[in-house]
């Protein structure tokens, strides 16, 4: 099996839809036991957790850990966009992004580093191809993501002599429930045209699907991965450099 991820212990934040369920499926086929942290319970080892509650995400995070006896995989998926410019973008649109988005990331890998200096793991961050280029009407979520950018090279550099490494993903539009909701709320009546339009914008032509981003983040986890740390990894259909 390539890139095996046999016996690890990995914690998905939203992975109940979009590009975290296919990151789930993806590790738990290569051999991973997959917890996932989303809003809602139901799914096969999912636990209700918003990761903006501190408190919640670290009684979450010890009871996996200490119930599996350790912690491997770490991916800080979850995540929140909207829509607007700097002066459509109100002080609670500001406050929420940034909750969701950097206060969550940031309260995960709080409450798991202890263990995966443990175990020498690793953490992937779901960044954005707004991280690091101007994308229209997308100023909080650009800075929200950037900041998972540059958290992302901050974890990395002071853990890198615990073994942990850290690294982000930027994809630009993938095809999840993320935007079928944009989509919905801008232009109902007008879905189908505009998904075509937004998929002509990415130079190859479509956008990407979720199970491409999870091959990637599955990589990143393994071994196969060890050299590498610190880096961010567009996935992008050519978005930012064609
Ligand atoms: P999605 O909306 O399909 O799924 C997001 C998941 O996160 C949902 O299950 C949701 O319940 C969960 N979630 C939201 N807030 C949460 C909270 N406070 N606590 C716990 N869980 C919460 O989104 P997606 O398109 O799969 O996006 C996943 C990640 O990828 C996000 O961080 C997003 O910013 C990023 N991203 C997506 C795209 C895209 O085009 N889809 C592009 C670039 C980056």
């Amino acid at each position: 099996m390539i890139h095996s991820l046999s016996g690890k212990i990995a914690i998905v934040t939203g992975g109940n839809s979009g590009i975290g369920r296919s990151i789930t499926e993806v590790l738990r086929e290569r051999g991973a036991r997959v917890h996932v942290l989303d809003l809602d319970a139901g799914g096969e080892d999912t636990h209700r957790c918003d990761v903006t509650d501190q408190d919640a995400v670290k009684q979450t995070i010890d009871r996996i850990a200490r119930e599996a006896g350790r912690l491997d995989i770490l991916i800080n998926n979850a995540g929140i966009g909207f829509i607007g410019t700097l002066e459509q973008t109100r002080e609670v649109d500001m406050d929420r992004l940034f909750a969701v988005n950097v206060k969550g990331v940031y309260n995960c890998a709080l409450a798991a580093i202890g263990y995966l200096k443990e175990s020498r793991g690793v953490i992937i961050n779901m960044a954005s191809i707004a991280s690091t280029i101007g994308i229209a009407e997308r100023f909080a979520y650009s800075m929200s993501k950037g900041a998972v950018l540059t958290m992302t090279y901050s974890i990395a550099k002071d853990y890198l002599s615990f073994g942990v490494r850290c690294n982000s993903i930027s994809p630009a539009r993938v095809h999840t429930p993320f935007v079928d909701q944009y989509l919905a709320s801008n232009y109902a009546g007008r879905e189908a045209e505009m998904f075509e339009r937004l998929s002509a914008t990415q130079p190859i032509g479509r956008m990407g699907k979720p199970e491409e981003v999870a091959y990637l983040a599955a990589y990143l986890c393994s071994d196969e991965a060890a050299f590498i740390t610190g880096t961010d990894f567009p996935i992008d259909g050519g978005y930012i450099k064609l």
